[in-house]
């Protein structure tokens, strides 16, 4: 079916005036920049919806990627034809052909923004019906909650047609909401946090700490590679390397071992509220789950928080790990996530970490090491780098298999 333009209808969005004007304006470049590799597509942002006008290009190709926007509530793609009944008709019929299947219900839907058109919604929804009718076998018709409702809109310009209302993936517009730092490690739940923020319009920035040689260059390449599977849905995102091997082996030669976790951890929260800092974030992400493992006890993230107070946001802190299994599986993070390469934390876990660590401990045993010139040189040491959509860093079959497009 050659579709001429996409109908997309916006979100959750605030009705006030500047509000939703910066809404539909991030949208509209979200979009923009996505669709780059189509040159003969416009975007027309309107106050009640955005156009996207194809010329020539195939809906079916930007579909999948129209999935992955947030602040779109539902689209439609849609047939523009003249005002003129005959070319309703012919239209109604093939994109009825190109979407029904035995069994299904319908109804035609008119509406008119311009009065003068020659028939009124009642005559349009009636002749359009009777000439489906005389022209499919097993059409049914049902008033309420039909399977298809043929939408035909009249309106000065011209009439546009469409049958097809397909869900999009609801929140605000990446970048909306600001700019913040993701913790992400190669784990199952901090992909998952990151998606949840990017869907309520928050642009992240990834940071990721690994540990040469004791982490293998697998574990960072698949860290970016999660990062490129997250990239579907904003266009890019910079990933922020930080080496962090050399704080790991002072605290395991200086501290006693109940407490190598929560100090790797107070460090690991600085130096990304350091990053946001400098980065012009407003806010930290994590993945972590309370209760989930020993460092994500309610009194360890106590233990773990006191170095900051930016706020730190868990968007899975009250999920089962079924349920943040199961987005993950959605979003196409899953497989990979499950790849063991281990990384800078499970090298250096002790055996037997505290669930219930004490924050004036915590405090005084780091006081035997060189907090700032650690955090410096690990700061001095990072490395960005921007990734874009599906960008592969491992190269084999379980990350194929995690592909979206
Ligand atoms: P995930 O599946 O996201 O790794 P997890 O259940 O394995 O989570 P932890 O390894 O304890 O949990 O980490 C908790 C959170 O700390 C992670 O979700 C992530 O936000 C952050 N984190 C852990 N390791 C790293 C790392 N190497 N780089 C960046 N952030 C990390
Ligand atoms: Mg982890």
């Amino acid at each position: 079916m050659q579709y001429t333009e996409v109908m997309v209808r916006y979100g959750e969005l605030s009705t006030k005036g500047k509000n939703r004007k910066d809404f539909i304006g991030r949208l509209a470049g979200n979009i923009t920049r996505l669709l780059n590799d189509f040159p003969e597509i416009e975007i027309h942002p309107k106050h009640d919806r955005l156009h996207i006008v194809l010329n020539g290009a195939s809906f079916e190709k930007i579909d999948n990627r129209l999935k992955r926007v947030f602040g779109i509530q539902t689209y439609s793609p849609t047939v523009k034809v003249e005002r003129d009944i005959e070319a309703v008709k012919k239209t109604a019929l093939e994109l009825m052909q190109a979407t029904f299947k035995d069994g299904m219900t319908f109804k035609v839907n008119t509406r008119r923004s311009d009065h003068e058109f020659e028939y009124d919604t009642n005559q349009m929804n009636e002749m359009i019906g009777d000439y489906l009718f005389d022209n499919m076998d097993n059409l049914k018709v049902k008033m309420k909650k039909p399977d298809l409702v043929l939408r035909i809109e009249v309106r000065k310009d011209a009439i546009y047609i469409s049958n097809q209302l397909i869900k999009g993936a609801g929140g605000m517009p990446v970048g909306s909401a600001g700019k913040a730092v993701m913790m992400l490690s190669g784990g199952i739940d901090s992909p998952v946090a990151s998606y949840l923020a990017l869907k309520r319009g928050v642009d992240i920035e990834m940071v990721h700490f690994f540990s040469p040689p004791y982490t293998s260059d697998k574990a960072l390449a698949k860290a970016k590679e999660l990062a490129g599977i997250l990239a579907n849905y904003s266009g890019k995102i910079n990933f922020i390397a930080v080496p962090f091997a050399e704080i790991q082996e002072q605290i395991k030669e200086k501290l006693p071992e109940g407490y190598l976790m929560t100090i790797q951890r107070r460090f690991m929260l600085r130096l990304a509220d350091m990053i946001r800092a400098k980065r012009g974030g407003l806010a930290i992400f994590n993945g972590e789950s309370v209760g989930q493992v020993a460092s994500q006890t309610l009194e360890s993230m106590a233990a773990i928080n006191d170095v900051t107070t930016t706020p730190v946001i868990r968007p899975v802190a009250t999920m089962d790990k079924t349920e943040i299994i199961k987005l993950a599986e959605d979003i196409g993070t899953f497989d990979l996530s499950i790849k063991p390469f281990e990384d800078c934390c499970t090298i250096f876990a002790p055996p037997r970490p505290k669930t219930k660590p004490k924050l004036e401990e915590a405090r005084k045993l780091e006081a035997r090491l060189d907090v700032d010139g650690l955090l410096q040189r690990a700061m001095d040491g990072i490395e960005v780098t921007p990734i874009y959509p599906n960008e592969k860093f491992l190269n084999d079959k379980a990350a194929e298999d995690a592909e979206l497009l």
